[in-house]
């Protein structure tokens, strides 16, 4: 039954990562624990780079429209979903987000899932990247504990590293737990709140917007070129 389910959702998460490349959309899966400030992280990088490019936001949550509230005051287009008794985002509910959101070409979509760091990992939502956010009150042992969240993780944020001076956090401790289980993850320390050392979020958003519209050019000509093969 599970497995089904699973496989269904992989199906349309397939279609989900095709239609976002044929449009270039970068869609970024936020994922993490309740409270680790993936809004906050959200609303900031909407105040700074809104105008560098088009954006749109797909809100997850069991109730409530709170955080869509605060994404559309800052101009962005934004869909909230709850989720009601389910405890994650699933690729149909994406589905029907984006037809309600109609991004355009060369948009980043982020996508925030429903605060839990458990069955998130499960439901591939056809996203570009996932991006885990974990906050410093959160504890240092989070890698070890969810070990498929971070495994699944091309990116991890540390937010509230401006709290690292009151808790005891071990950030190095951190970043080598997540290296054991994800080799390949990066690990960026920030503090939403305070705006600390977002440049290289930033950067790495940029990173990865370029790389999936050349992507999409590899492929367009890949495809010209067999077709004129073909031909
Ligand atoms: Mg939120
Ligand atoms: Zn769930």
């Amino acid at each position: 039954m599970e497995a089904d389910l699973t496989a269904k959702n992989d199906r349309i998460a397939a279609r989900n990562r095709g239609w976002f490349e044929s449009r270039e959309v970068l869609a970024l899966n936020l994922v993490s624990s309740p409270g680790a400030g993936k809004t906050t992280l959200i609303e900031r990088t909407l105040t700074d780079l809104a105008a560098a490019w088009p954006w749109a936001v797909i809100e997850g949550d069991q109730q409530t429209d709170n955080d869509a509230r605060r994404i559309q005051a800052c101009g962005v287009p934004v869909v909230q979903i709850n989720t009601g008794a389910i405890c994650h985002l699933d690729a149909q509910m994406v589905v029907e987000a984006c037809r309600e959101l109609d991004p355009p070409r060369g948009t980043l979509m982020l996508i925030e899932n429903v605060g839990n760091l458990v069955c998130p990992a499960l439901f591939d939502l056809g996203e570009s990247a996932k991006v885990v956010v974990a906050s410093v009150p959160e504890g240092d042992d989070k890698p070890e504990k969810y070990p498929y969240m971070f495994r699944a993780a091309d990116l991890v944020v540390l937010n509230k590293c401006d709290l690292l001076p009151y808790v005891p956090f071990d950030a190095d401790r951190f970043e080598q737990m997540t290296r054991q289980v994800n080799p390949d993850a990066r690990v960026i320390r920030v503090s939403a709140m305070r705006g600390d050392n977002l440049e290289e979020w930033y950067a790495w958003l940029h990173e990865r917007r370029t790389a999936q519209s050349s992507g999409r050019r590899a492929v367009s000509d890949a495809t010209q070129k067999q077709e004129e093969t073909n031909g």
